[in-house]
């Protein structure tokens, strides 16, 4: 075992569209602001300064340089939010190593398909972390307390970069992918830094602010909202992902460390809106909340808005590809009649295009079309998959001649009166469970890699009142004996994430079909939808 000192490193001076120098800003302008506010245990909340995040940045990146890593080598960064994945990430961003945030949650075979895929040369995590079992190609370390401990060391490399570039990858976020394995999104230091230009010019909080974050560090709105804080010279609070599941805890934390933005998907706040209301109420500090990654249901949405008069609800939609691309404020009051929430126009240097099937631009009200998004923001591509790329990364629909590309989201949506759109489905199957992407054919994937499944369908269950569902149909083969007793839930929850584990399995003795021969999906949400 090996523990690194501090050795010599040398680096271009920082720019404005890196990452780390970003994020970094007000550690020259605002040192001893809080940076992070952490909750920890014993109840205490401790706080990390903008000088001492920039000082344990120093120190992990000097650890990191002297393990003789190249600039663009891949690090898998494991952990939750804390101070230390912070300056970790921005260790990494530093160096130019692209990090790929994974949750400690992650099943090991999924990790272990990331690992692979990415060819990562290093896997970090947090001190206390549980992952063992890394694949002997890559280097092995743990960080905390300012000091990065090296387990194994990585394969020696060659350096033959030496500049980084604003077009280099800052990280990776893998999401659900249809082809079976988790789909890589590659996003560079100038995109990351435009979108947060975009986003902070919309004015969200000030440098007084405290920015809770619920969202695990593997999806980029926990980045979101470390960008939303540290680029405003305000302070990220992580709340601790145990304390999640808990609404009275969760409401303790955000009252304890004197929150006063919460962002997060919608669904962190079902729970307190219905079991502890006058504790959502006594959250006087929250003046914002910012939701992304689905409909937020009016009904909770008018809830949480009597509760929190005073606090500005805002609508961020987008995806991965560009982290997101724009904030809306929710109307105060929400007008009786409201059918939905618009997601309004996108952010600040950059237009959502709405066309239609033939690919020409719709400018009419209430017309339906798939959104393009032209933004800076813009993705590099997919990791390791050109195709997947250049179907998402498509010519610009108003003048394809120019050579620039926009984002083909999927989604669908409508025109208001004003321009504004409102979002109204997909094109494809991808589907949000508790505001995580999902795509069903992944999950339909691992459950025929059964060898007693032979068929699969997974289909989005949505009854009223309750949480939209996964349900799965399966065909066992003649003689299966190990799918019951929940043992093939287990089975696609070594490979999954727990949001992706279908909650039912309904095994059937055929699939039904439509007349022109496909899977009848209606049919069988149909038979679901009372949970039979
Ligand atoms: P995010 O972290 O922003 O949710 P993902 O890439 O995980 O990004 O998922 C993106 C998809 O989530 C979008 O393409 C869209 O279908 C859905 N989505 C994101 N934000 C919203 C929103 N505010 N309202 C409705 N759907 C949304």
């Amino acid at each position: 075992m090996t523990t690194f000192a501090e050795t010599a490193v040398a680096r271009p001076p920082a720019q404005e569209e890196m990452l780390h120098s970003f994020l970094l800003a007000a550690a020259a302008t605002t040192p001893d602001s809080p940076a992070v506010a952490q909750f920890v245990a014993n109840d205490t909340v401790q706080t990390v300064s903008y000088h001492q995040l920039e000082e344990l940045t120093r120190g992990y990146a000097l650890a990191l340089d002297s393990l003789g890593l190249d600039m663009g080598d891949r690090v898998i960064l494991e952990s939750d939010t804390s101070a230390h994945a912070i300056a970790m990430l921005l260790a990494c961003s530093t160096l130019g190593l692209p990090f790929v945030p994974v949750s400690p949650e992650t099943p090991d075979q999924r990790l272990h398909k990331i690992i692979e895929t990415t060819g990562a040369s290093l896997h970090v995590q947090a001190e206390g972390g549980k992952r063992e079992s890394i694949p002997e190609a890559t280097g092995t370390g743990r960080f905390g307390a300012g000091k990065l401990t090296v387990d194994r060391l990585p394969h020696p490399r060659t350096r033959r970069r030496r500049e980084l570039c604003a077009t280099d990858t800052a990280y990776m976020i893998f999401t659900s992918g249809t082809t079976g394995r988790p789909k890589g999104v590659v996003m560079s230091h100038r995109a990351v830094t435009s979108f947060y230009r975009g986003m902070l010019s919309q004015g969200i909080v000030g440098p007084q602010d405290k920015v809770a974050t619920t969202s695990p560090l593997q999806f980029d709105f926990s980045l979101l909202d470390i960008g939303l804080a540290l680029g405003s010279g305000a302070a990220v609070v992580p709340v601790p992902r145990k304390l999640m599941r808990w609404p009275t805890r969760f409401l303790r934390v955000l009252a304890d460390t004197g929150a006063t933005q919460v962002n997060g998907v919608p669904s962190i706040w079902r729970q307190s809106l219905k079991h502890l209301p006058d504790a959502v109420a006594a959250l006087k500090d929250v003046r914002g909340v910012l939701f992304c990654g689905e409909d937020f249901p009016l009904p909770e949405l008018r809830r949480l808005q009597q509760l929190l008069p005073h606090a500005r609800l805002i609508n961020c939609y987008g995806a991965t590809e560009s982290m997101a691309c724009s904030f809306t404020d929710v109307p105060r009051p929400l007008p009786n009649g409201l059918e939905k929430l618009s997601i309004g126009y996108a952010h600040p240097g950059a237009e959502m295009l709405l066309v239609d099937e033939s690919g020409h631009l719709i400018e009419e009200e209430e017309v339906p079309g798939e959104i393009h998004l032209r933004t800076p923001a813009l993705f590099t591509g997919y990791w390791d998959d050109p195709k997947a790329s250049a179907a998402a990364r498509v010519p610009d629909p108003a003048e394809p001649r120019s050579g620039q590309l926009v984002l083909k989201t999927g989604d669908l949506a409508f025109r208001g009166p004003h321009g504004e759109l409102y979002f109204c489905g997909r094109v494809d199957s991808q589907v949000q469970i508790r505001g995580n992407r999902v795509e069903l054919g992944e999950v339909e994937r691992r459950l025929l890699e059964h060898p007693e499944v032979a068929e699969a369908t997974v289909l989005l269950l949505e009854r009223a009142g309750v949480e939209p569902v996964l349900a799965a149909a399966v065909v066992a083969r003649a003689g299966a004996d190990s799918l019951g007793d929940g043992r093939l839930t287990a089975f696609c929850g070594q490979a999954l994430q727990s949001y992706m584990v279908p909650d039912e399995i309904h095994f059937l003795a055929e699939l039904p079909v439509t007349e022109n021969g496909k899977v009848d999906r209606r049919s069988l949400a149909f038979r679901f939808a009372e949970g039979g």
